[in-house]
């Protein structure tokens, strides 16, 4: 297999997804995330670029599979960032999806992007889980210059909710200081439109640690101190313990009062989380399938 692959994050114990393929439609992303951890592992990764014979090497990638597999859209990257408006190379997966794989394939797509919309057409013909990240308001233009705006994704989230897709919100990263009241109020705001919640706080590589500070110089030495006195995990740069369960204590209360389904990504706590899985592939069982 040579684009769909295992998602093995670092092959950390501290993930807790279950088994599941990843496939980055584009090498790099052009959605300009500041705190994005994917820049410190791929080269050039804010020049976005096409994969040499994506549809043909997807397509003999598939053939290899024997069983039905859930392929995530995309870790790495952005199915939907804005070299897909003109490219199509999402789109042609689906495509591709629909006409020859729908047996084996369970799609989860995770994206900043409101372009998703564009391919309901197609999305609600197959067992489809989507993930919206939607982290600010604000100060969105500074953290992810190049997606929509809160409202807008908003509304493609009620847009999802309509076509009665299984819809997950991920509300991560949160970062002291910068979004963490915004991502409490958006959380509020959106707990009605979701059928589960993934939250999580930042964890930091250096590159990315260095352009946040860039970003918001008026806390640099906060975050510099917060994260470099924190933990040291699996090379990242975590918030001290107490720090996590301080941030996302807050998400849980609410949680649990209102039966929401909420989950942690790689917090390495013991919480316990509210969801039959971290990531919402749980969703599956309830999608539609027509
Ligand atoms: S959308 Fe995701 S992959 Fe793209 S820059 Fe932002 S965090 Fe990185």
């Amino acid at each position: 297999m040579r684009y769909i692959r295992p998602f093995d994050p670092w092959r950390a114990r501290i993930c807790s997804c279950p088994p599941k393929f990843n496939l980055n439609v584009y090498t790099g992303c052009g959605h300009g995330c500041v705190y994005c951890y994917a820049s410190s592992f791929i080269k050039d990764f804010y020049n976005p670029r096409v994969k040499r014979n994506f549809l043909r090497v997807v397509e003999e990638d598939l053939r290899k599979i024997d069983e039905r597999i859930t392929i995530i859209l995309s870790t790495s990257s952005d199915p939907y960032q804005p070299l897909e408006r003109d490219l199509l190379y999402t789109r042609n997966f689906l495509e591709l999806v629909v006409k020859f794989f729908y047996d084996k394939v369970n799609l989860m797509v995770v994206t900043k992007s409101s372009l998703v919309k564009r391919d309901l057409d197609i999305l609600v013909d197959l067992p489809v889980v989507i993930s919206l990240t939607i982290t600010s308001k604000s100060v969105k233009r500074k953290l992810e210059p190049f997606t929509p705006s809160y409202h807008e994704m908003k509304e493609v989230a009620i847009t999802l909710r309509e076509h009665c897709i299984p819809l997950v919100i991920r509300i991560d990263p949160v970062i002291p200081f910068v979004n963490e009241r915004e991502a409490l109020d958006i959380f509020e705001e959106l707990l009605d439109l979701a059928d589960h919640f993934v939250v999580s706080t930042y964890k930091a590589k250096p590159d990315s640690l260095k352009r946040l500070v860039r970003t918001f110089p008026e806390y640099s030495e906060k975050l510099i101190e917060l994260y470099y006195g924190g933990e040291r995990i699996h090379g990242a740069y975590y918030l001290p313990k107490e720090e996590r369960l301080r941030v996302l204590k807050p998400f849980f209360d609410i949680a649990i009062k209102r039966g929401k389904s909420l989950a942690t990504c790689r917090e390495a706590l013991k919480v316990d989380y509210l969801s039959k899985s971290c990531d919402g592939t749980h969703l599956f069982c309830s999608s539609q399938v027509h």
